[in-house]
């Protein structure tokens, strides 16, 4: 996992004040402080951790440290956006993540990126990773490598394609074994917006709420259909991971 920026951490800081699960720290000898101008309240740093220890729960004194299970700056969740890219969803979803400072990777269907390149190369250059999610968004179980779109992906954008996504999640062996011939690995989930059903926005939300775990994968879509209400829901569940100190991450924590 990445170290968290100083941006970050006094984000989570702030939202968590915000949302009361913090109470402002006082200094104390076993922590470094950091300063928070704006309000003049400090954050708790862990001299002793690699990436720093946020932990003040209400309840236990101003600052403890070496609580690793009670740190909430351990969390990281990996989005992903599947069946693109979209010339009307894709920029959105992009916009969002951007204005989030939030990462994802997309599982592209490569139909769509030869039709739309320039979104394909707008995903590289906003920071986010790519995976392939097959030609046509199918894989024929006895040609599996003929299907996957990584040499026309990795093409297009100039860069790497490290991930591959089975369509519709149906995985053998065969498939697992051409993916890593192309030097991309298998990418599950573990969070399931179930947004492709198109069940209202609220209902996306809720459904990555309930699902949400430290490490998580979070399946989403950004093209296939209309993707308003997963736009709509991404909006909300962006501030909503950063308030529990959720960082977004690649599959890998990368
Ligand atoms: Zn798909």
């Amino acid at each position: 996992m990445r170290a968290l920026t100083r941006f970050e951490i006094r984000a989570c800081a702030l939202a968590l004040l915000a949302h009361g699960l913090i109470t402002p720290l006082v200094p104390q000898q076993s922590a470094v402080l950091q300063p928070v101008a704006a309000s003049g309240v400090g954050i708790a740093v862990d001299a002793g951790a690699a990436t720093g220890s946020l932990i003040a729960p209400p309840s236990v004194p101003a600052v403890v440290t070496g609580v690793e299970d009670a740190s909430p700056i351990a969390r990281t969740v990996a989005l992903t956006f599947d069946d693109g890219p979209d010339p009307r969803w894709t920029p959105q979803v992009l916009d969002l993540l951007t204005r989030h400072h939030a990462v994802a990777t997309f599982c592209i269907v490569g139909e769509n990126a030869m039709r739309h390149p320039e979104l394909v190369r707008a995903i590289v250059d906003a920071g986010m990773q790519l995976c392939d999610h097959s030609h046509r968004h199918e894989i024929d179980p006895s040609r599996p490598g003929a299907g996957m779109a990584h040499d026309e992906l990795a093409e297009l954008a100039g860069t790497d394609v490290p991930w591959f996504r089975a369509p519709g999640g149906v995985w053998s062996a065969g498939v697992q074994q051409a993916a890593g011939t192309h030097g991309m690995r298998p990418l599950g989930w573990s969070v399931d917006s179930r947004d492709w059903t198109r069940p209202g926005v609220d209902a996306i939300v809720e459904q990555v709420q309930q699902q949400m775990s430290p490490g998580a994968v979070a399946l989403l879509h950004d093209g296939g259909g209309p993707r308003d209400q997963t736009v709509a829901a991404l909006a909300q569940l962006l501030p909503w991971l950063a308030s529990r100190c959720y960082v977004t991450t690649f599959p890998d924590g990368g």
